[in-house]
Order: C-alpha cells, then sequence, then structure tokens
C-alpha cells in the first residue's frame, strides 16, 4: 500500500445536454478502465456527476482528456488529495435525471437556478440577520457537519425535499434563502425548484460544501463538524480554523464523528457510534438488528453464541433467536 498522498479524489458535475447516455457511459467507463481510475459516474440527458479516484497521473490525464471535449470545457474538478483509491471499482451509470427531485415538470438549471455565491459572499450572507441557511442534503448527512445555524429538513432522500419545504414554509418565508450541498450539484436544482415555486431571493454556494473548505479566504470558517462524502472516506474536514464536533453518538449522546452501517444487512442504517459502542451493541441499532441472524458484525468478528448472550445480557436483552 501507498503511504503518501499521491492520490486524488475527484468530484464533479456539469449540467449540459448529453444526447445518447447510454452509448457515452459504455464508452467513458472503457475509458475510465483504461486510465485505472475507480469510481462512480452517472450520465444522463441533462449532464454528468462523477467521483472518481487514481494516481495524480490518472487523474491528471482524466482531467485533461473531458476538458478538451467542448461539452466539458469549463467543467470544474474538485480536488482531494488521498493515500489510495475511494473506490472499489469502477461504475459509469446511465440515468434519467442526475439528481431526482421527482417533479411533474423536472427543473431545468441551465434555465432557472438560484443565484450562485462565491465562498466569501456565500460566508458574508450567513452572517446577514435577513438571510436563511437552508442544508439541501439528507438528515445523515447533516447530523455530522453543517454550517453553524443551517436548518436540518428532515429528509432521508433528496427526492423528499420539495414537500418538506411545502410543509415548512414559515420558516424560509420572507427572508434571503442559502442553499448548500457537498458539491453544488444537488443546489443548483434545488434552489432552481425554490426559484420557481416563488421564493424571491435564493442563493446557492457555488461548488459547494467542498469548495467552502478549500478557499483560502475563508477557510471553512462556520462550518461545525465534518462534511459527509459518497465514497470510502465516509467524511472530510472543512473548517480548517477550528474543529467543533456536532455528530453525537447513536447510542450514549457523545460526541462522536464516526459513522457505521447497521451490521444487519437488511436494515443498513448509518449511524454514529464510537468504537467502543459498536463492540457494546454489536453494531446493531436496535435489539432485533443485534440478533439479527445475518448481523455482520458477529460474523466479522467470529462471535460464539455465548459471546454474543454475554453482551446482550449486559445490556438487558436476551438472545431471540438462534444465531
Ligand atoms: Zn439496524
Amino acid at each position: 500500500m501507498e503511504s503518501s498522498k499521491n492520490y486524488e479524489v475527484l468530484l464533479y458535475y456539469n449540467y449540459v445536454q448529453i444526447e445518447d447516455p447510454e452509448g457515452f457511459a459504455a464508452e467513458h467507463l472503457q475509458f475510465c478502465n483504461d486510465l485505472e481510475l475507480k469510481g462512480r459516474i452517472l450520465v444522463a440527458p441533462e449532464g454528468i456527476n462523477g467521483t472518481v479516484s487514481g494516481s495524480r497521473e490518472q487523474t491528471e490525464k482524466y482531467r485533461k482528456a473531458m476538458n478538451n471535449d467542448p461539452r466539458f470545457a469549463d467543467m470544474t474538478f474538485k480536488v482531494d488529495p488521498h493515500d489510495g483509491h475511494a473506490f472499489k471499482k469502477m461504475h459509469v451509470r446511465p440515468r434519467t435525471e442526475l439528481v431526482s427531485l421527482r417533479l411533474e415538470n423536472d427543473i431545468d438549471p441551465l434555465q432557472t437556478t438560484g443565484d450562485h455565491l462565491s465562498p466569501k459572499e456565500f460566508y458574508e450572507a450567513m452572517q446577514d440577520e435577513d438571510t436563511v441557511i437552508l442544508d439541501a442534503r439528507n438528515d445523515y448527512e447533516y447530523d455530522l457537519g453543517h454550517f453553524r445555524g443551517a436548518i436540518r429538513p428532515d429528509i432521508e432522500t433528496f427526492r423528499e425535499l420539495p414537500e418538506w419545504v411545502q410543509e415548512n414554509k414559515h420558516l424560509i418565508e420572507g427572508k434571503r434563502i442559502l442553499t448548500y450541498c457537498t458539491g453544488g450539484i444537488r443546489c443548483e436544482k434545488f434552489s432552481g425548484w425554490l426559484v420557481k415555486e416563488g421564493f424571491e431571493d435564493v442563493a446557492q454556494l457555488h461548488g459547494g460544501i467542498v469548495t467552502y473548505g478549500k478557499d483560502p479566504e475563508v477557510q471553512g470558517e462556520l462550518w461545525d463538524g465534518r462534511c459527509y462524502v459518497f465514497d470510502e472516506r465516509i467524511s472530510v474536514p472543512v473548517n480548517k480554523k477550528e474543529h467543533v464536533i456536532v455528530g453525537i453518538d447513536y447510542f450514549d449522546g457523545q460526541p462522536s464523528e464516526r459513522y457505521v452501517n447497521c451490521a444487519n444487512p437488511e436494515c443498513n442504517k448509518q449511524i454514529i457510534c464510537s468504537e467502543e459502542n459498536e463492540h457494546k451493541y454489536i453494531r446493531g441499532c436496535t435489539p432485533e438488528c443485534r440478533v439479527s441472524p445475518r448481523n455482520m458484525y458477529v460474523k466479522e468478528h467470529d462471535l460464539s453464541e455465548e459471546e454474543v448472550q454475554g453482551r446482550l445480557e449486559i445490556l438487558g436483552e436476551n438472545l431471540k433467536q438462534e444465531i
């Protein structure tokens, strides 16, 4: 294993018309495989959205090749140094849309979208009294880190966001609305939808949280916690000036920034929990998940029935089914 950071993770998107997403995806997969990149790329008639990892040389070749294509000539890449691949495989998948709000009439961000604010402008706008900061991500992303004072929509997937806004209009009405997401792609559409809904003053963080954290001037200031990302890193730091932990351990409420998936594969819920509690609770989010016959933690640690029983007894729970 390479230990120095001579790999890079690229995060990028571009809303641009792609004629034949399926054909493009097949060709692009071949291209990425030839470069030995790993990652996940979505291709839709409305554009491209990807995260890939590779050695510096590989990612540089990829960036150059993409920017040589007129469709992606001005596409910006957020580049994070890393100490290896951040994915196990390479996928390029055709989709009907890049991000789904499940709208009857979809938003074209090239036509309708909120004002784009630079990190510096966003930083200043956040401190204005007449603004509300609205997180455009899912609840589990917010719970690990968010802008100070941001509203947390109670949603598990992006497509629930419009309904949540309609039910919580009073929180944002009459204010300047600032939206943000990881890399900016979700806000392009979401802020466009807000404009279409009649909200008059809507702005979005250009380049998302990732760009905000890299900006030499703001240095991630006013961000608390870490930023959830959709690869093996799970989260990345943002605020270079101070680090305030906002994550709370699912089991004991103590500050924590460690995400794990519930060991019951049928549940797979993401929970913030310390290593200690992972062992104590057999990485199960409920008593049922702890005794699931398919509990992955039990398999990974090769726990005997007696050991499982012993841990459950400490929790005051009984082994209800055979493991
Ligand atoms: Zn569970």
